[in-house]
């Protein structure tokens, strides 16, 4: 197995970042850590602290050839870390109280500065341009500086990510064709009745009975207004009403989200939730408002880019497996209005280790050796991509 032994000092880089968490769009020391490496390196570092924690560090081969952006994804999730994984004690865990590396992106930052190290010690046998992006605030959709960052420097034929996959084990990599993650869209809806009694309803107008209604009319839009073929998800998490037991308050409130792999089923979903909202909400003498927030397509993986990082996952010994999309979202989607994009996911879920909680649950854990994997997998398709001098 052609694996890039990862040096020390990165492993022991991933674990610092893991004890110092930072949450999206605060990512300010894991942000000065990677600048740093970038700067060491003598790559070109581009920021825009003024507009986010988001940076870029440019290797120019200074030879003809085209041009791949390498993206990682920096922050944190806002979660108290068990200290324990499904096993036992874990190796590392967060010092910071309600922050903790739940998703895995603390690999991502580390993967990506040890392919930015491999890479630039083979520049004089590559062509083209390299542009290592590390996001901030992926956890909140937030990120647009890095994307405005990568935007400047267009043209830009192809972005590569790696997400590390609790679904998967360890030593495992699955590239998918075309949607690899869902697209997201978050809703709250807002029903306004009229406060009465608990004992004379009628005088009254019940937002509580009218937003269950809503909520149970939702759940319906997915089984009977949504081809069975498709997949996609309408969930609500959260649901507030009133505050004593004789009082029908004025006003119910629910959140939200919905998750789709295709953007015509994503853009009927909403609609839907609307219309059924307000349809509800009418016959009740209701009113109910929803609002939206943080649209995100799905990622949609370039089908050669896929059989490029399918081939390049052979190559470095991973056993390239068939995998099922994945239905949580990522911000990797939004690359694609600036160039055709591949989202790798290399297996993090090791039992004999106690790995294999999923991810954003306080267990989470990833058997380090992904480390290596991602990073063998981000170099050997940089270096297949872009073809040697
Ligand atoms: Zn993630």
């Amino acid at each position: 197995m052609n694996r890039i032994p990862i040096e020390d000092e990165i492993a022991a880089l991933r674990r610092d970042l893991h004890r110092h968490p930072e949450l999206s769009g605060r990512e300010t020391r894991t942000a000065a850590l990677v600048a740093a490496e970038l700067e060491r390196l003598r790559l070109k570092v581009i920021r825009a602290p003024e507009k986010g924690n988001s940076l870029l560090g440019v290797l120019d081969t200074g030879r003809p050839g085209r041009t791949l952006a390498l993206r990682a994804d920096m922050d944190a999730l806002p979660l108290q870390e068990n200290a324990c994984n499904l096993n036992g004690p874990k190796a590392v865990v967060s010092e910071i109280d309600g922050a903790a590396h739940m998703c895995g992106h603390d690999f991502h930052t580390a993967g990506m500065l040890a392919a930015a190290r491999r890479l630039s010690a083979a520049k004089e046998r590559l062509r083209g341009r390299l542009i290592f992006c590390f996001e901030s605030g992926e956890e909140m959709g937030l990120g647009d500086d890095a994307r405005a960052l990568l935007a400047e420097l267009k043209p830009i034929d192809a972005i590569f990510g790696v997400h590390v996959q609790a679904a998967f084990p360890c030593g495992t990599a699955v590239v998918i064709d075309g949607s690899c993650t869902a697209g997201c869209e978050t809703f709250a809806v807002k029903v306004r009745g009229k406060s009465a009694h608990g004992a004379m309803p009628h005088l009254g107008l019940d937002p509580i009975n009218c937003a269950a209604q809503i909520l149970c009319g939702a759940n319906s839009i997915i089984s009977r207004r949504v081809n069975a073929r498709e997949a996609a998800v309408l969930t609500v998490c959260n649901f507030h009403g009133g505050s004593t037991w004789n009082r029908i308050p004025d006003e119910c409130r629910m959140e939200g989200s919905l998750r789709f792999f295709s953007e015509r089923v994503g853009r009927d979903l909403h609609a839907l939730l609307e219309q059924t909202a307000a349809g509800i909400a009418a016959a009740d003498g209701c009113t109910a408002e929803v609002h939206w927030r943080n649209w995100c397509p799905p990622s949609v993986n370039d089908a050669a880019l896929a059989a490029l990082a399918r081939a390049a996952a052979e190559k470095i010994g991973a056993d390239v497996i068939a995998g099922e999309p994945w239905m949580a979202s990522e911000t990797f989607a939004r690359y694609r209005e600036i160039c055709p994009e591949v989202l790798a996911f290399v297996g993090c879920a090791n039992p004999d280790k106690g790995c294999g909680a999923p991810q954003h649950s306080d267990r989470f854990d990833a058997d380090e050796d992904c480390l290596a994997l991602s990073a063998a997998l981000t170099v050997q398709f940089a270096q297949d991509f872009l073809g040697g001098a």
